[in-house]
């Protein structure tokens, strides 16, 4: 049975594509009395509502009993890891979410699997990023790709040893045990996120928990350093 703390931190309001009202996602989250909330809308540099969505999420969040964490969801550019945010707008958010939406920027020649892989340890290695959204779900390029054992613990190592947190995410039902199993060898922090884009889907993460307490994870292995402040 699942002993783990119930907290959902990765989930979308309506600033972008998400339906609910970012006051509909807390309410949400105290009537399944979570542990804690993270909305990590999705963020570009050009985004013109972060100073909005952040006064917005700050004062709900002063008023919830729920834990809530401004956070944002951003995209991972290229193999160094860069993400699609400025450093300004970074530091707004209590926490980030780094995924792969497409396939990333590659030296030419490079097969798409590896500069995949690549990427995503370039974005542990990037000091704005605390959580690896939806790893392993990837781009329709590269659909029916097969990564090596090789890759994944590459991945689980820089992970590791940056504490960017492995996220289970439920929209994509990724990663596969295997590739927890790996990380959890090695050392990683793990997060769950229900990638909700309507207000009943907030907190549904029942089903990813239960995976990890299968798979021996403690809550000491639990999400990045925000986590211990709580
Ligand atoms: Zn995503
Ligand atoms: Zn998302």
């Amino acid at each position: 049975m699942n002993t783990l703390p119930l907290f959902d931190w990765h989930l979308h309001a309506n600033y972008t594509d998400g339906h609910a009202s970012v006051a509909e996602c807390i309410q949400r989250a105290n009537e399944k009395q979570l542990h804690s909330l993270a909305l990590t809308e999705h963020v570009r540099s050009d985004s013109d509502f972060v100073e909005k969505y952040c006064s917005e999420v700050r004062r709900a969040a002063a008023e919830s009993r729920v834990k809530v964490w401004c956070g944002a969801e951003v995209r991972i550019l290229n193999e160094r890891g860069d993400i699609n945010l400025g450093k300004d707008a970074a530091q707004r958010f209590d926490l980030i979410v780094a995924s792969v939406h497409r396939l990333p920027e590659r030296p030419e020649g490079r097969d798409a699997g590896e500069a995949y892989c690549r990427a995503l340890i370039g974005a542990c290695e990037n000091p704005w990023v605390d959580i690896l959204g939806h790893p392993l779900h990837v781009p329709k390029e590269l659909e029916g790709w097969t990564i090596s054992e090789t890759q994944q613990r590459s991945i689980a190592r820089a992970a590791a040893r940056h504490a960017v947190a492995i996220e289970v995410n439920r929209k994509y039902a990724v990663p596969t045990r295997e590739f927890l199993k790996i990380c959890l060898d090695e050392g990683c922090l793990f997060s769950v996120g229900s990638d909700a884009h309507e207000r009943d889907d907030v907190g549904e993460v029942n089903g990813l928990l239960e995976i990890l307490a299968s798979l021996g994870v403690s809550d000491g292995a639990l999400a990045p350093v925000e986590w211990k402040m709580i």
